[in-house]
């Protein structure tokens, strides 16, 4: 906790029990939650958390650039505080979003395309059935 709190506090976000707990909990579920993911996890914990302090949280976090916002549904934001460069594949059939990687060759972010635009950020969305449904389907 202590870490966490002096790795916030160098990013300029000052720490509190609650936003320990949010931050410990994204780096320790890389499921990409949602704001409602997050605070029915939580809330069982820290009683008195609200659903507005996760949200305002996690788009503090976002803004910060610890944490990655991702919209591959628009009814469906979900968090990473992995903020490398790396694919989301979404399944289908089950919902879950994993992570794919992306080869290091392809570095799009501070690139400028043929066209002369620069490139700020890159979010690269796969859709499909992942390994863990297509087995099912199989049998
Ligand atoms: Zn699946
Ligand atoms: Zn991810």
């Amino acid at each position: 906790m202590e870490k966490l709190s002096a790795y916030l506090e160098n990013e300029g976000i000052r720490s509190s029990y609650q936003r320990l707990k949010i931050l410990q909990y994204l780096q320790a579920h890389r499921t990409h939650p949602t704001v409602d993911m997050i605070y029915k996890n939580l809330s069982k914990e820290i009683p008195t958390l609200s659903k507005t302090t996760v949200y305002n949280t996690v788009k503090l976090f976002v803004s910060k650039g610890i944490v990655q916002e991702l919209t591959i549904e628009e009814k469906e934001v979900r968090y990473d505080a992995d903020t490398t460069q790396h694919a989301h594949f979404k399944c289908i059939e089950c919902g879950s979003v994993y992570d794919v990687a992306l080869e290091s060759t392809i570095v799009l972010q501070g690139m400028v395309t043929e066209e002369g635009h620069k490139v700020i950020d890159c979010q690269v969305y796969l859709k499909g059935i992942c390994k863990d449904c297509l087995k099912s389907t199989k049998n």
